[in-house]
């Protein structure tokens, strides 16, 4: 890096500043050969290496030609004189900060004046004192390199080196202006390491560490010296590519990009595999300054992940409308929780035998004001994505134990209520607590209430779930696998976790009795049930075929649309309640 402002420094550079290890160059200008020789002697003597002009504009080429660390400048001096010369240099971007000493033999208070006006950073008077002279080229030297140490700091991702967020936004500022001037485009790329938190979570920091420093080698590797990549904090990296004539050339810079992190990366003597997801934001097309631009390519590189990682998208229009319509859903749940917009709907649980409704599963239901009733595949998801399924889960809970209490309270016959949770509870962690409270503030003996969970829930949080669930159990509430059948590693799993039901996915119940497969896996999956003494509940029963198969095969309960959909309280209450007699 030579004397330039933080934008201008060399591209892709990494480490410190390489200033430190090289030989100051310093800059003598003056009309006086024999003034110059002895310059030089001195300078030479101090470890600088020297430039000699001898008039103003000699001294302004020979800066453009080479940027000095320092400047030693006669005021007085032929075809242009220092304080000209000095005016000139400084408006040279890269000479911003070069630190300039006026030379005088004029002691008087205004050309001083004039010296500091022009942009000159100290002065001394002739005939020159050599040792303040040595003292004061020394000191200017030394504040102009710690000031830059400090702006390589500002403007510098410590860990790899690689220009920041900062010095990222003055580089895509210079090139916007720069392809306005010359018409032409360039793509902001916006990409983040897949699976990173998983490396850094089990290897530890360190090794994270080290990994980030290799892929931020291999991507300058792949990229022209004129392109830049940033590091904006955590696995995120961002480039800007330059100089393209079509936005279709910045495909093949993108797949080697995603090429060169395909390639296994040995970290701690490991080999970890890692890929990237990379989004594309155009300039002028996807935005027009350096927050549109970056959000853009941010929306469109989640878009990537989406797609199943190892993969590009560019940005496009609809992606942002998207977005936008998640934020605004978001913000309308949060307010729907306030404002208590949630209502339970309850489906009844049936004894096959019997026809007689033994549970009840409670069921979410959202009562937008405009929109009327909503069902919850419409905003389940994104309550799970935000977090905010945790107080919704916790209010249906709530809710539903309050309402099982007083139907039980007002003499109805009903076992057991079921609820559902959202696998976020075992990330988020408390869940043991949620039940203990609930139990205690309502009152309700916890062997009345089953949670259901499915597979997924488990499969990404094995061991915390294993402990936080039989932790459960043992307070007496009962545990149902979801959705059976319809996910990962289920056999083992039935043995593994402390479950006393399995719901028997809708997705085999469809197909019955005539499809012979699924025939073929209900029938396995009831005797696998039967054997680990395990309640089995059949999903999205609709006709009377299907019930009458399930029977013949030894399934004792059903739930489904052949009964009822899901009610509300008072529905349910009028239609499958009855009292004790
Ligand atoms: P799930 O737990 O598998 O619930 C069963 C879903 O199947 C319900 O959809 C129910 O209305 C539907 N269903 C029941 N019988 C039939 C049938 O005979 N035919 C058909 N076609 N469908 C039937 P719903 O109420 O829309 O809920 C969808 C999913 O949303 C639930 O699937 C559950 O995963 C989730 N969910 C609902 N309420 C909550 C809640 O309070 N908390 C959490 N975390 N998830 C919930
Ligand atoms: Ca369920
Ligand atoms: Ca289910």
């Amino acid at each position: 890096m030579t004397n330039s402002s933080a934008a201008s420094d060399n591209n892709n550079e990494i480490g410190n500043n390489p200033k430190l290890e090289r030989t100051p160059v310093v800059l003598i200008a003056d009309d006086d050969p024999s003034i110059r020789l002895v310059l030089r002697h001195t300078m030479e003597q101090s470890g600088y290496h020297v430039i000699e002009v001898a008039n103003g504009l000699e001294a302004v080429q020979a800066t453009i030609k080479q940027i000095p660390d320092l400047i030693l400048m006669d005021a007085v001096m032929p075809e242009m004189d220092g304080f000209r010369a000095t005016e000139e240099i400084k408006k040279i971007t890269e000479c911003h900060d070069t630190p300039i000493l006026m030379a005088t033999s004029l002691d008087d208070d205004r050309s001083i004046a004039r010296a500091f006006d022009v942009g000159a950073c100290d002065y001394i008077t002739k005939p020159f004192n050599w040792s303040v002279l040595k003292h004061r080229t020394s000191r200017m030297l030394f504040a102009a390199d710690a000031e830059r140490k400090i702006r390589h700091l500002a403007y510098h991702d410590v860990l790899t080196g690689l220009p920041n967020r900062a010095l990222f936004m003055d580089r895509i500022d210079q090139a916007i202006s720069r392809a306005k001037r010359e018409n032409s485009q360039f793509a902001l790329l916006f990409l983040d390491i897949d699976h990173f938190k998983v490396i850094n979570d089990s290897m530890g920091h360190a090794a994270g560490d080290e990994l980030l420093n290799i892929v931020s080698t291999r991507l300058i590797g792949v990229l022209r010296k004129t392109d830049t990549v940033a590091r904006l904090g955590g696995d995120e990296f961002t480039i800007v590519i330059e100089g393209l004539n079509e936005a279709e050339a910045v495909v093949s810079v993108v797949k080697n990009i995603l090429a060169t992190l395909d390639s296994p990366i040995s970290v701690n003597e490991k080999e970890v595999h890692i890929g990237g997801s990379i989004g594309i934001a155009m300039y002028p097309q996807d935005g027009e300054s350096f927050g549109t631009l970056l959000k853009n390519s941010d929306i469109a590189m989640y878009r990537a992940k989406e797609l199943g990682r190892k993969t590009f998208q560019f940005y496009a229009h609809e992606m942002s409308q998207k977005a936008m319509q998640r934020l605004d859903l978001e913000s309308q749940i949060r307010s729907a929780l306030k404002s208590e917009e949630f209502i339970v709907y309850y489906q009844p649980k049936v004894d096959l035998v019997s026809g007689e409704c033994r549970g009840m599963e409670a069921l979410v239901r959202w009562q937008h004001p405009e929109k009327g009733l909503i069902t919850p595949d419409k905003f389940i998801p994104l309550a799970e994505e935000t977090g905010l399924i945790i107080q919704l889960d916790e209010w249906v809970i709530r809710t539903a134990c309050q309402q099982f209490k007083e139907w039980r309270a007002a003499g109805y016959q009903i076992n057991n209520l079921s609820v559902n949770l959202s696998a976020r509870h075992f990330k988020e962690g408390g869940l043991l607590n949620h039940c203990k409270d609930i139990i205690d503030d309502i009152k309700i003996s916890p062997e009345s209430i089953e949670i259901e969970l499915t597979e997924s829930a488990l499969v990404d949080n094995y061991v915390r779930a294993k402990e936080i669930l039989t932790e459960i159990h043992q307070m007496g509430i009962r545990i149902a696998l979801d959705d059976f059948g319809t996910g990962y590693a289920s056999m083992s799993y039935l043995k593994e976790f402390p479950f006393d039901t399995v719901k028997l996915d809708r997705s085999f119940i469809q197909g019955l009795p005539d499809n012979i497969e699924d025939a073929a896996i209900v029938k396995a999956m009831i005797q696998l049930a039967e054997a680990l003494n395990l309640n089995m509940v059949a999903e999205g029963v609709e006709t009377e075929q299907q019930k009458v198969f399930l029977l013949d095969n030894g399934c004792v309960y059903g739930q489904g649309y052949l009964w009822s959909k899901p009610v509300s309280a008072d529905e349910f209450e009028s239609v499958f309640l009855e009292k004790n007699t």
